[in-house]
């Protein structure tokens, strides 16, 4: 069966296909030909993946999902949130959004709000035959004091999942895979495409 994933990054893809297995077969957008960026305007990470899902079931009418991930800081009441790609602006990466964090929690600490703790939490929209699945996976942990290790994108280098003493930046890709916010939902969203198979 084949499955369009909101995505034009070819390493989630792989990452989601090792997960499903060779009954499904994820079709990127770009490869049905579309060239616009997918819009994603909503103000939770669910709005925002259902709103990508939906744009492609509109578009294609084939099963499809989407999945949109956020860094929740406790002491800064749960930011960058929905905004975490684009945290210290939208055309700056992700060096500048690890200043911009690390800066906002030594200010939270200067006002008392001395907590690190923080998740990386992934929503998973499924479009199927015109119905919606919602599926989550969170990574507890906390933000580092400084950055530290190579690997991986993103946050990765300041954040410290639960029990580990190292950063994500610190491990090997399989392990993040094991334990990570994204591996889980699309675990989930895996486990309920194979149940379904099956109930056909
Ligand atoms: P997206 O929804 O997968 O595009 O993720 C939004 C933003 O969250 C990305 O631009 C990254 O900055 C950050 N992010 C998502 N997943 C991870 C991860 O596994 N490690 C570190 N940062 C991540």
């Amino acid at each position: 069966m084949e499955i369009i994933f909101a995505t034009g990054n070819r390493h989630k893809v792989t990452e989601a296909q090792k997960a499903l297995g060779n009954s499904f077969t994820l079709i990127m957008p770009k490869e049905l030909g579309l060239t616009e960026d997918i819009p994603e305007n909503g103000d939770t990470l669910q709005a925002n993946a259902i709103e990508k899902a939906e744009y492609l079931w509109k578009r294609f009418g084939k099963s499809c999902f989407a999945d949109d991930t956020g860094l929740e800081v406790d002491a800064l009441d749960g930011a960058p949130g929905v905004y975490t790609a684009r945290y210290a602006g939208p055309d700056k990466g992700s060096d500048a959004n690890m200043e911009k964090l690390l800066a906002e929690l030594e200010k939270a600490a200067k006002e008392g709000k001395c907590s690190r703790k923080a998740r990386f939490r992934t929503v998973v929209a499924l479009i199927i035959e015109g119905e919606l699945q919602i599926f989550n996976g969170v990574l507890e942990g906390e933000i580092a004091l400084q950055r530290s290790g190579s690997q991986g994108f993103g946050y990765d280098p300041v954040f410290i999942p639960c029990g580990y003493g190292k950063t994500l930046a610190e491990i090997s890709l399989d392990e993040k895979n094991a334990i990570s916010h994204r591996g889980k939902a699309v675990r989930a969203l895996a486990e309920y495409l194979k149940c379904s198979q099956k109930a056909r």
